[in-house]
């Protein structure tokens, strides 16, 4: 059987790239995005060049990172616009293949066996171009005929580069690489393997599967077949790696709700960050769920089931007021609102049925709905509000999705 052709795009300096595209200025300094800036044991998450020309390192502390680069900016993460960089960039490999499956918020594995065009080389350059061009960003590729060495072949060489792994070159190429450079070796498997003597790949594979074998069990024939560039994993096809089970938001408000008037403006702000997050994940609910507080800390939930499942604020807005309305007595002091979707289901998986009459405006509504996404990914939440918002400035005056969102590793899995 032929080999198959696999890319591995791993996008540079992820968060720190999506900062300096969004604040030009960030690319003459110094740079990195951190976890709770404020807080000098936040965490560096992402550098740019110059600091990482100034010794600055992924997952050490701000303090540690401000010891060797004092004149270090800090920019807080913003998940969402991250998270909408990253699908900007899958759409785009999607136009390719239909096997793409994400590894993290910034890298994907391709599988262009089969398709139309499964040069590899060329498909990686494009894309390398393509990227650029397209979103501003750079990325790193590595092509190869298994998923571990074009991940491997991505590391290599970067920012904005190509590197391929061919069944004629991998003895040069892979076999001299540092053993921790191979996927899976974590820290505790390299410190063993270093204590028997093992630095390189090459000297991984030397050992043999079955003494490796006798002293990591399972996980040494694994590591022997990562090395050796025998593994056979699938890319699981795009949208196939559904770890959202559901996506919900609540808020404790500034103070008590007392109007149904207030209780809808509140309902629509959470409907709004929901749907926009199941769009980000492209799933759609066939399950509403609301949840509600009262002053005296009495809690509350109900759960209706939608016509037919659905990602527009549109459709789960009113759905949501409905539940809580029906529960709710005048003269009740509610403190906190929450509404969920749940029982979700992939986009993909949904027929079209585009001949029903209410379909057409549903996908108006859709694209209207994507159009904001965009408009606040770009300019921040508040930068489109509906009318009802403005019911009670001090309620709803809050960037939603952006001050609540969810770590994007809960959407794409380990
Ligand atoms: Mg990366």
């Amino acid at each position: 059987m032929a080999d198959r052709v696999i890319l591995h795009v791993d996008q540079n300096s992820f968060y720190a790239s999506v900062e300096m595209l969004r604040w030009p200025v960030l690319r003459d300094v110094p740079c990195a995005v951190a976890g709770d800036p404020v807080n000098r044991h936040g965490i560096i998450l992402a550098k740019n060049q110059l600091a990482k020309k100034a010794g600055v390192k992924t997952a050490e502390t701000i303090w540690e990172a401000k010891q060797k680069c004092p004149d270090l900016i800090l920019v807080p993460p913003d998940y969402a616009r991250y998270i909408h960089y990253s699908r900007l960039a899958r759409k785009l490999y999607c136009e390719y293949t239909d096997r793409v499956e994400s590894f993290g918020i910034d890298e994907c594995w391709l599988d262009l066996t089969g398709c139309p065009r499964d040069d590899g080389i060329a498909v990686a350059e494009e894309l390398r171009r393509r990227v650029k061009e397209e979103l501003g960003l750079t990325v790193s590729v590595g092509v190869s005929w298994n998923k571990i060495y074009a991940k491997l072949g991505s590391d290599l060489k970067k920012p904005d580069a190509v590197t391929a792994i061919t069944r004629d070159n991998y003895l040069d190429v892979v076999y001299p690489r540092p053993v921790e450079e191979l996927l899976y070796v974590g820290r505790a498997t390299s410190r063993k393997l270093r204590r028997i003597g093992v630095r390189t790949i090459g000297e991984l594979v030397d050992l043999g599967p079955s003494y490796l074998r006798s002293i990591f069990g399972v996980v040494g024939l694994s590591l022997y077949t990562f090395a050796t560039g025998l593994d056979e994993t699938p890319v699981t096809k795009a949208g196939r790696e559904v770890p959202v089970k559901s996506v919900g938001n609540s808020l404790t408000t500034h103070h008590d709700l007392y109007t149904e008037q207030e209780i809808k403006a509140v309902t629509y702000m959470l409907s709004e960050s929901v749907t926009s997050r199941l769009r980000d994940v492209g799933m759609a609910a066939r399950t509403v769920q609301i949840s509600m507080r009262d002053y005296q800390l009495y809690n509350f939930e109900r759960q209706a089931s939608l016509p037919f499942p659905t990602q527009l604020c549109y459709e789960i807005a009113p759905a949501a007021t409905r539940l809580i309305l029906n529960h709710f007595e005048q003269g009740q002091k509610i403190r906190s609102l929450g509404v969920r979707a749940c029982n979700l289901i992939p986009i993909s998986r949904l027929k079209q049925q585009s001949y029903l009459p209410h379909e057409k405006k549903r996908e108006a509504m859709l694209r209207l709905e994507e159009t904001i996404d965009d408009l606040r990914g770009r300019y921040g939440g508040l930068s489109v509000r509906r009318g009802i918002s403005l019911v009670d400035r001090s309620l709803t005056e809050h960037d939603i999705k952006r001050e609540n969102v969810i770590h994007p590793i809960g959407f794409f899995g380990p």
